[in-house]
């Protein structure tokens, strides 16, 4: 959405606020738990092969993830996401065992941790580079970005009614341009053009010279399909298949 200046992305917010966005979706996310039953935790998320015991775990595990990268920042000593890829994974599988009482625990106390590391950290010390799962180095602040993006989506895996319409316009706009990025860097997706609402089409690649496939919608919904997350209220005439973002 970098092209339509009418659209605030995320970073572009003061940091207080983009704390509140990921709070508020922690809250969203808590508030779809608790309307789960225990039994209905034992049911497939919306994400292949996990249930949904799998991705309390997993949205668990990353405030824990995030609160190493707050402490890295906050002592300058380097405190890594997970000590390693197969770590990450293992703990997941594990936490999927944990019984329903212990997983609504485990989202509540890692959340709360977070989010005292964030009220605690100071002020100087947002800029610092701490390095994420990935590999990339970014500014401790970006964990306000990371923690956002787990939240809201994983609602909506949840599969207990949440949707891209909930999020909000800054969230949506980030998360475009996350996944074009995305894209554009894997060399996927070139002959996409994206259509949302009235707004300027969006290129994948703009030099690319074939037929172009055009996928057209609301914000919510064009960035949903982005995601590979739904089809709803999504005009795609070539029936073409969001390519993998992560
Ligand atoms: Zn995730």
């Amino acid at each position: 959405m970098s092209d339509n200046t009418s659209h605030v992305g995320f970073g572009e917010l003061p940091l207080d606020e983009r704390l509140t966005i990921a709070r508020e979706g922690t809250s969203w996310f808590a508030r779809h738990l608790a309307g789960i039953s225990d039994g209905d935790l034992d049911e497939p998320s919306s994400l292949p092969g996990w249930s949904r015991k799998h991705l309390v775990a997993h949205v668990g595990y990353n405030a824990a993830a995030l609160t190493n990268l707050v402490t890295w920042a906050s002592t300058g000593v380097e405190t890594p996401m997970y000590p390693s890829a197969q770590q990450r994974n293992t703990e997941i599988e594990e936490g999927a065992t944990l019984s329903a009482a212990a997983l609504r625990n485990l989202f509540d106390h890692t959340a709360a941790r977070l989010d005292e590391g964030w009220r605690h950290l100071a002020a100087d010390r947002w800029d610092f580079p701490v390095r994420t799962i990935q590999g990339r180095t970014v500014a401790a602040s970006e964990t306000a970005w990371m923690r956002t993006r787990e939240v809201w989506i994983h609602t909506v895996d949840l599969g207990s009614g949440a949707t891209f319409d909930g999020f909000g316009e800054p969230i949506l706009v980030s998360l475009f341009d996350d996944v074009l990025g995305a894209w554009r860097r894997q060399s996927a997706g070139g002959r996409l053009r994206l259509v949302v609402d009235d707004g300027a089409p969006t290129d994948v690649d703009p030099a690319f010279d074939g037929a172009r496939s055009q996928v057209i919608g609301t914000l919510a919904a064009v960035v949903g399909w982005m995601c590979g997350r739904s089809t709803d209220g999504i005009a795609n005439p070539d029936d073409v298949p969001p390519p993998r973002w992560l």
